[in-house]
């Protein structure tokens, strides 16, 4: 064994071999590839081997194209069969939500390139004649799926890493790994030692016991998961050809033809998790015991779908281990907290993501970036909350529920709550409904007296949508107080703070104490990582705010450039909570809470002070607004949070005080056309695309991005973002619905809501800027129903910025 790789990475499942196929295909050499047993003896010789493009995202859409697509072109490189049917798929659906889900998903098809088409019954039938379409009221085809054979797949990858000059080592367990202070890493295995550059830990059902050995911790579950294949079935044997797979997600499963019979894999509604408490170092090329009846409800609904599987003889029957995150979803990327080392785990759905896993690892090792926005695969979604109790609840609910409608706005209560602020029982008892944030509870809305308080799910205008344009109303008639305790708060602070801050944002800090700047933070592409509120509150003191679902993420971003002399960052995110107070009437409401001067003159726009507030001896409080009125956001410890909250409620009685959620706070922003991360702001975007240019301090002498904003800056932005107004119905558009005009595809909705104070129903958007330049008639389908767009020329309230600035 070599005494030296640039990369060690751990696992020989498909995950494993399409990382290091990537890698050496991206030029990089002394690639080492450790399997314990044999290539394949995790979770991946016995999958399915299903693949399909289409998924609720257009970055997950794009990332499993790029998987599905990989396959042709794999097999030409390597020589290697990956077992690829390119045979399509058939969606059935049989209640109006399932169409309607259908119909939502056909048309955000439209933006990844792909483009599924509803098929009548009959030709449903042609196509597949082994369908009952009876009760079925929609079949939606989508000719960018098929199946692999799991091992070809693995071995043209690992055929492909060797032809670059990776080196696969089979019967090689990994027993320890031990970082080493410049940063590489001390890989000891069964055959020796090897000093690595890098490591990525692919242990599939291993991960979390491959983590431990670098002393940390994944939040992953495995899960046992059935699927049987039948005997030959005469129909198929007849038809002499292949017929498309078959997604009946009201009968939750899904199948597709092995050979001339069929394989039926089915989602049960009791989830059965195996190994809670570790994989066994000894589990090998084993399958778990059979348990059929566990299925049998899917099983009857899968034979009234395809009659043919009643008088078919099972063959043989696969019940495996897979492996979980509690969205199960990938986790993927550097680990935060240690120099080098990088996760490719929890890969659940491997044969539509392990190439573009593959891809994005070596994207983000050889480059610094995985080259688009993935933070819905990121290992810094989740952090030290997410522990087994939660994991396990959360895994258990995803399994049960994966072919379930997934709603706008939805937010399952499995595994909740984790984390509370000190008012969540005093905001539940006055009719609260919460959702989640990084593991934090915190209001969406509030039901009055007499009202149920329930979210109900819709694809159309949903139950809370009176009592949010009521908190929208209030608040900027009078004053609203929400809750921002799950903002990512951060203080920065030392000698050389202001110049380690001058280098990481794109925006020159404020050189005042008291003043307050927003700041993009940029990569080395001039992409958007991150975008804060910079407050300045001593000489050597700064409080940053940006998104609390990015706290771990930011850390992660600036260790790059940490420990540096002079300079200390601590998260304030756990540590502290915040309320926002907004409405022409919050001035009013702090003056009566404090002693210091909090006139206009005083304390004007884009401003922070320290100052006692009601209880808090010392609250830091911002003048800023996301709502467009005028507002404050205060922010202080956890202990206060009760105490002001009473007091701001006896204070603000007269004034109209207003507890608002914030789903309203959404509504609000969309109305002043305010961007919002993650929706309008991520890596995908530059400054200019998102119209956040000012913020950028290009005459600054350094700061990371630089180089490429200044060459962005001379290109035209292909797109632009935009603010619209859709003349929608029963349904506003919620985020990702493309935009066309003329038939073509021209943009998309980035996010939206409906303006509760303008009466209209209103996005914000991407628009291509050939298209912004020159417009024409724009639509968006909302539930498969045409809707005319307007592109707003300013934001629908307030458009000179003069309530904020009161
Ligand atoms: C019944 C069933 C059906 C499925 N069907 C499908 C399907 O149709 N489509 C789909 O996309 N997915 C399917 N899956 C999921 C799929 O199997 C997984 O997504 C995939 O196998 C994950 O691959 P991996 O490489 O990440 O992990 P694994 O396959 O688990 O590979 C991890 C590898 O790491 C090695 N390893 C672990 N620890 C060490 C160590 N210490 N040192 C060295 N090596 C180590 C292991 O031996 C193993 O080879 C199915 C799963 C099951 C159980």
């Amino acid at each position: 064994m070599k005494s030296h790789a640039r990369v060690v990475v751990i696992g020989g499942g498909v995950t494993g071999c399409s990382i290091l196929y990537h890698l050496a295909k991206a030029g990089w050499r002394d690639l080492v590839l450790l399997e314990r047993s044999e290539l394949t003896s995790g979770s991946t010789w016995h999958a399915a081997g299903g693949t399909g493009a289409l998924a609720g995202s257009a970055n997950m859409s794009t990332l499993h194209k790029y998987s599905f697509e990989l396959y042709p072109k794999l097999e030409e490189e390597t020589g290697q069969s990956c077992g690829f049917h390119p045979v399509g798929r058939i969606a059935l659906a049989r209640t109006e939500a399932r169409v309607d889900e259908l119909k939502i998903l056909k048309s955000k098809a439209q933006r990844v390139g792909l483009a599924p088409v509803f098929l009548s019954n009959a030709e449903a039938m042609e196509l597949s004649p082994i369908l009952d379409m009876s009760g079925v009221r929609a079949a939606l085809f989508d000719a960018a799926s098929g199946h692999v054979d799991p091992s070809g797949v693995t071995q043209a990858f690992a055929a492909g890493a060797r032809q670059h000059g990776a080196e696969i080592l089979r019967q090689c367990p990994v027993l320890e790994s031990n970082p080493r202070t410049d940063g590489s890493w001390e890989v000891v295995t069964g055959q020796g030692t090897v000093i690595a550059e890098h490591v990525v830990n692919a242990a599939g059902l291993w991960a979390r016991e491959v983590a431990a050995l670098a002393g940390v911790y994944l939040p992953l579950m495995p899960v046992e998961h059935h699927y049987f294949v039948t005997e030959n079935i005469p129909l198929l044997e007849e038809l002499g050809r292949e017929v498309p797979m078959t997604g009946d997600a009201d009968a939750e499963f899904y199948m597709r033809q092995e050979g001339k019979g069929l394989l039926l894999g089915a989602y049960e509604d009791t989830c059965t998790h195996w190994s809670q408490q570790g994989t066994p170092a000894d589990f090998g090329h084993e399958l778990l015991p059979d348990d059929l009846d566990r299925i049998e409800r899917n099983l009857a609904q899968a034979v009234e779908s395809v009659p043919v599987l009643g008088s078919a003889g099972i063959k043989r029957v696969v019940n495996g281990p897979m492996i979980f995150s509690p969205d199960l979803n990938p986790l993927i990327g550097p680990h935060p907290g240690l120099k080098n080392y990088w996760c490719a785990c929890g890969v659940m759905t491997a044969f539509s993501q392990a190439g573009a896993v593959g891809m994005l690892l070596s994207n983000w090792m050889t480059q610094g970036d995985p080259g688009l926005d993935v933070f819905m695969w990121d290992v810094t979604r989740y952090g030290p909350w997410a522990g087994k109790s939660y994991t396990r609840a959360r895994t258990a609910d995803m399994y049960s529920t994966r072919f379930k409608t997934i709603y706008p706005y939805e937010d399952r209560a499995a595994g909740r709550p984790v984390k509370t602020t000190p008012i969540y029982e005093v905001q539940k008892a006055k009719g609260a409904v919460f959702g989640a944030n990084y593991g934090l509870e915190y209001p969406l809305w509030y039901a009055g007296d007499g009202v149920q308080a329930a979210d109900n799910f819709t694809f159309r205008r949903p139950n809370w949508f009176e009592h949010v344009g009521e908190e929208c109303r209030a608040l900027r008639a009078g004053v609203g107080l929400l809750e921002v305790s799950t903002y990512g708060k951060f203080r920065v602070s030392g000698p050389n703070a202001e110049r380690w801050l001058d280098y990481v944002l794109a925006n020159a800090v404020p050189r005042e104490t008291g003043r307050v700047v927003l700041s993009p933070m940029l990569n080395a592409r001039a992409r958007l990582v991150g975008d804060f509120t910079v407050s300045r509150l001593g000489d050597e003191e700064f409080f940053l705010v940006g998104s609390g679902a990015m706290e771990r993420f930011h850390l992660r971003w600036w260790e790059q450039w940490l420990p540096a002399d002079g300079v200390s960052v601590e998260s304030l995110t756990p540590r502290w909570v915040g309320f926002n107070i907004a409405g022409p009437a919050a001035r009013t409401l702090l003056a009566r809470l404090t002693d210091t001067d909090v006139t206009a003159e005083a304390f004007p726009f884009l401003r922070a002070r320290r100052m006692e507030v009601g209880p808090v001896r010392e609250t830091v409080v911002l003048r800023l607004s996301f709502t467009g009125e005028l507002g404050y956001e205060m922010f202080f410890p956890p202990e206060y949070q009760r105490p002001l909250l009473a007091a701001m409620e006896a204070a603000g009685e007269d004034l109209g005080l207003r507890l608002v959620g914030s789903r309203a706070l959404g509504s609000l922003r969309i109305e002043k056309s305010f961007p919002s991360w993650g929706a309008e702001l991520s890596p995908d975007y530059s400054p200019f695309d998102a119209d956040l240019e000012r913020f950028v301090k290009l005459d600054k002498p350094d700061f990371v991005g630089r180089d490429a904003a200044l060459r962005l800056k001379q290109q035209e932005p292909t797109y632009r973002l935009t603010a619209f107004e859709v003349d929608a119905a029963d349904a506003d558009a919620w985020g990702g619905e493309p935009l066309i005009c003329d038939g073509e595809y021209v943009g998309y909705v980035s996010s939206a809501a409906y303006g509760h104070c303008t009466g209209k129903s209103l996005a914000l958007g991407y628009l291509k800027n050939d298209f912004a330049r020159a417009p024409g008639d724009l639509s968006v389908e909302l539930v498969g129903e045409p809707r005319a767009v307007h592109i707003l020329a300013e934001a629908a309230v307030d458009p000179k910025g003069q309530r904020m600035r009161s």
